[in-house]
């Protein structure tokens, strides 16, 4: 369920990594390590990104539940971008852009090529089920 307005996600599948993504906010969510196998598949820098992240702390207190276990998430600021991220590490949440903002900043000039795949985004299945 999405953290920002509880709608159903929908799982979207790239390159065998599954991204779940609210269609009617945007927002991203990618479990543990699921960005810099992104980074990685797409020649980004997953290193940097991992540095950049991990260097964000602890961050404040949020007011939304980690998709997977509903715990309260803690607010990062990665590169002049606010992100979720789950206290017991299951994974981060983007709101609508956060994602592309992050990694082209991480990859500088060449941060086209990583946005450019986000617009690859195809449903893989409905996680309504029934
Ligand atoms: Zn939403
Ligand atoms: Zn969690």
């Amino acid at each position: 369920m999405c953290p920002a307005c509880k709608e159903p996600l929908i799982v979207f599948e790239l390159d065998g990594v599954e991204i779940d993504r609210c269609l009617r906010c945007s927002g991203t969510w990618l479990d543990s390590g699921e960005i810099y196998q992104l980074a990685r598949m797409r020649d980004g820098l997953p290193d940097r990104l991992d540095a950049v992240i991990s260097q964000a702390g602890d961050g404040r207190k949020g007011e939304r539940r980690c998709v997977r276990c509903s715990a309260k998430m803690r607010v990062i600021r990665v590169n002049d971008v606010d992100i979720d991220r789950c206290p017991r590490g299951h994974g981060l949440w983007f709101d609508r852009s956060e994602m592309e903002t992050l990694i082209a900043s991480s990859r500088g000039s060449e941060g086209g090529a990583m946005v450019r795949f986000l617009g690859e985004l195809r449903p893989a299945k409905d996680k309504k089920g029934g």
